[in-house]
């Protein structure tokens, strides 16, 4: 299967998307995720990233579909992805569209996780994240078993830049602007499901998976 997760900052996507890529057996894209890893890396694209990610402002059109493209053309995600933090515009859904198309390969269902501005804004001022595999804590919702340190992989955990609650505004601002305009298009599409993002993990998931299999019935 072919699966979008769109939604704002602080609805728990990234969680999300790597439950259901592990239940379902999916190659996981998480476009921040690869951005932070050329930062980290100082590659190239890492630099140019940066200077955008650091103000909460989306890294240009073409640069993100070129590298998502690349990555949809690997072994791994042949049968089958879940794609996080991708398309976040009109272009990069258009762009996205045509390159599946000419794959063969179209989506099977897009994901809109839903939450109040207010509880992502309080979310995100206790997150921490994994600076080695991305994935993320809570310090008063989800803390880790020894404090920070990553309970997968045993990363050291850190608060991202772009979490401080100025930046989660604009961030917010930004996903309501370019990127919630997105659930039309894929509405039209017959793609889309909504899922309310409050409450466990594990009602989440499970919410996720019932719109899944709805949209693969038809329903
Ligand atoms: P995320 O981890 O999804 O919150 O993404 C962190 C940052 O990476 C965003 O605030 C953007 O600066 C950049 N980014 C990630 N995905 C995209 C995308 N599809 N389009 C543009 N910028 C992106």
């Amino acid at each position: 299967m072919r699966i979008v997760l769109f939604g704002p900052p602080g609805a728990g996507k990234g969680t999300q998307a790597h439950r259901l890529a592990d239940r379902m057996d999916l190659a996981l894209i998480a476009t921040g995720d690869i951005f932070r890893a050329n930062v980290a890396n100082d590659t190239d694209l890492g630099r140019e990233a940066k200077a955008y990610m650091s103000k909460g402002e989306l890294v240009p059109d073409d640069v993100v579909v070129r590298m998502v493209l690349e990555r949809l053309d690997e072994e791994d995600v042949h049968h089958g992805f879940i794609l996080d933090g991708f398309p976040r515009t009109l272009p990069q859904a258009q762009a996205l569209e045509n390159a599946l198309a000419e794959r063969n390969r179209p989506l099977d269902a897009v994901l809109k996780f839903v939450i109040p501005d207010e509880v992502a804004v309080k979310r995100l001022a206790g997150r921490r994240t994994c600076r080695r595999c991305q994935r993320t804590y809570n310090v008063e919702f989800k803390p880790p078993r020894v404090e920070g340190v990553c309970d997968v992989c045993g990363g050291e955990l850190h608060q991202r830049e772009d979490d401080s609650e100025e930046m989660v505004r604009h961030r917010l601002e930004v996903y309501h602007q370019d990127t919630e305009p997105l659930d039309f298009y894929f509405w039209e599409r017959g793609l889309l499901r909504q899922v309310e993002a409050e409450g466990t993990e594990d009602q989440v998931t499970e919410r996720a998976l019932k719109a899944i299999s709805d949209l693969a019935e038809g329903d």
